[in-house]
């Protein structure tokens, strides 16, 4: 799938079982995530939000407490650290924190930097609902 925000290919978490068939698919560029099949969506795309409600908390096991990093990709936090069943936590990451981690504050700035300011827009990702 191509990224609506960028242009680049998108890649395809795996499938966690649940109730609702959803397929979600992130783009290793800009981020952006796109949601296909679900409750009320054929296809979401979540909207742009700004660095401080975008990253959710990492938690695993080999990260230490005292240190914040953001949930990036599968496994993996932002800055790149790798620990298998690696979760987001229910919590937002957090830039300005002092303990946030500062690898993850560089590349979550690079990761907004990427999103064209035409695309920041409230209504900018197009989602399609589904029909009754
Ligand atoms: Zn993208
Ligand atoms: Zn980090």
């Amino acid at each position: 799938m191509e990224c609506d925000v960028c242009g680049r290919v998108m890649w395809r978490w795996p499938m966690l079982p649940g109730l609702w068939e959803e397929e979600i698919w992130s783009c290793s560029w800009c981020h952006a995530a796109t949601h296909v099949g679900g409750e009320w969506f054929e296809v979401a795309r979540p909207m742009y939000l700004p660095v401080g409600m975008r990253w959710e908390r990492a938690v695993a096991d080999g990260l230490p407490d005292n240190v914040s990093h953001a949930f990036g990709i599968f496994d993996t936090t932002l800055c790149g650290i790798q620990e298998a069943g690696m979760s987001p936590s229910k919590y937002w990451w957090l830039p300005e924190r002092e303990n946030a981690c500062g690898a993850c504050r560089q590349a979550a700035g690079v990761i907004d930097d990427r999103w064209p300011q035409a695309m920041r827009g409230e209504n900018a990702r197009v989602s399609v609902a589904r029909r009754p």
